[in-house]
C-alpha cells in the first residue's frame, strides 16, 4: 500500500498501472474511515485489479468553515483499515495538488436534480463535490467508482456529471451500512455523545417506519407522524418522499412507484443524514 501526496506522482504511478493494462477501482472519501466506507473498498477489491482511496476533505463542498474545522482527520488510523485492501491512498499534501494556485469551480447544469434536499440546505455542496470528483476521475482514470447510497443525491449527481465531462467510467452504488441499532454510520458520528448515539438511531427508525405505512396512510399524514418522532430528538431540516430517478416530491404514492425517502437533521449541533429508496 503506497500514500501518495503529490498529483504529479499520482500521474506517474496511474500511468504504470495503465500500461500493464489492469483495471482500476477508485473511491473517493473524506476520511475517518468506519464499515461503509471499507465495504465501497471491498467491493473494489472484488472487482477490479488496483484499488485507489483519495482521502481529501474538499473545502470547496463545505457550506460553513465552522463544519469544514471539525471534520474529523484520522489518517494514521485510516491506513491501518485500508491495509491488505488499498494498493493506493491519495491524500493530497495541500488543495493546490487538486485545484492549482487558485480555486476554480466549472458550473454544472443537473436540471432540478441539485436544487432540492442537500441543494437546498447545503448551497454549493453539489458544486464542489462534482468538480473534485470530476478531477479526481480525470487524474485516477478509473474503471469503476464506489459511491454510497447513504449519499443518494450525490450518487444521481455523480452519474450525471460523468456523462457531462464524459468519464469512461462505471458509476456503482454500494449499500448503506448501519450501526446495529440502525443508525448509518458517518464519520460525523464521531462527534456525539455515547446518548445521541443511540438516541439518533430515532431516524432510521422513522424511515422504515414510513416505508412500512406508505401503502395504507395518505403522504402529508405519515410525514407529519415522521416529523413528531423525531421532534424531541433531531432537530429536522426535511423528511420528503421524492422519486428515486428525478428526485421530484410525491404527493401520493401508488404501486410500482420507485420512493426516495430522505433525511436530515441535527443532533448535539452535528448534522446527519440517511434515506432509504424502496418500491411500493
Ligand atoms: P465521505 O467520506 O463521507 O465523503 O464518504 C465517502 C464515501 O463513502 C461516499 O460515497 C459515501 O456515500 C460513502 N459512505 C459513507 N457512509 C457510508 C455508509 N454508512 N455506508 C455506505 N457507504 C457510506
Amino acid at each position: 500500500m503506497q500514500l501518495v501526496k503529490f498529483s504529479s506522482h499520482l500521474t506517474q504511478e496511474i500511468e504504470q498501472i495503465k500500461a500493464y493494462n489492469k483495471t482500476i477501482g477508485f473511491i473517493p472519501t473524506m476520511g475517518a474511515l468506519h464499515e461503509g466506507h471499507l465495504s465501497l473498498v471491498k467491493a473494489a477489491k472484488d472487482t477490479c485489479e488496483v484499488v485507489v482511496v483519495s482521502i481529501y476533505v474538499n473545502p470547496t463542498q463545505f457550506n460553513k468553515k465552522e463544519d469544514l474545522d471539525k471534520y474529523p482527520r484520522a489518517l494514521e488510523q485510516d491506513m491501518e483499515l485500508l491495509k491488505g485492501y488499498a494498493d493506493i491512498i491519495f491524500n493530497p499534501k495541500s488543495d493546490v495538488e487538486i485545484y492549482g494556485d487558485e480555486i476554480q469551480l466549472k458550473a454544472y447544469d443537473f436540471g432540478k436534480l441539485d436544487e432540492p434536499l442537500e441543494g437546498a440546505f447545503r448551497p454549493g455542496h453539489f458544486k464542489g463535490m462534482a468538480n473534485v470528483v470530476s478531477k479526481f476521475f480525470s487524474l485516477i482514470q478509473p474503471d469503476k467508482a464506489f459511491f454510497g447510497l447513504k449519499d443518494y443525491q450525490q450518487y444521481v449527481l455523480v452519474k450525471e456529471m460523468v456523462k457531462i465531462d464524459g468519464h469512461p467510467v462505471e458509476v456503482i452504488g454500494s449499500p448503506t451500512v448501519r450501526e446495529t441499532s440502525g443508525l448509518a454510520m458517518s464519520s460525523r458520528n464521531r462527534r456525539l455523545s455515547p446518548k445521541a448515539l443511540d438516541a439518533a438511531s430515532v431516524i432510521y427508525y422513522t424511515l422504515t417506519y414510513c416505508k412500512q405505512y406508505a401503502q395504507h396512510i395518505p403522504l402529508n399524514q405519515l410525514k407529519e407522524t415522521g416529523l413528531h418522532m423525531l421532534k424531541n430528538i433531531m432537530q429536522t431540516e426535511y423528511l420528503e418522499f421524492r422519486t428515486a430517478d428525478t428526485l421530484e416530491e410525491y404527493e401520493h404514492l401508488k404501486d410500482g412507484d420507485n420512493v426516495f425517502l430522505s433525511y436530515a437533521g441535527v443532533i448535539e449541533g452535528v448534522r446527519l443524514i440517511d434515506n432509504i429508496v424502496f418500491e411500493v
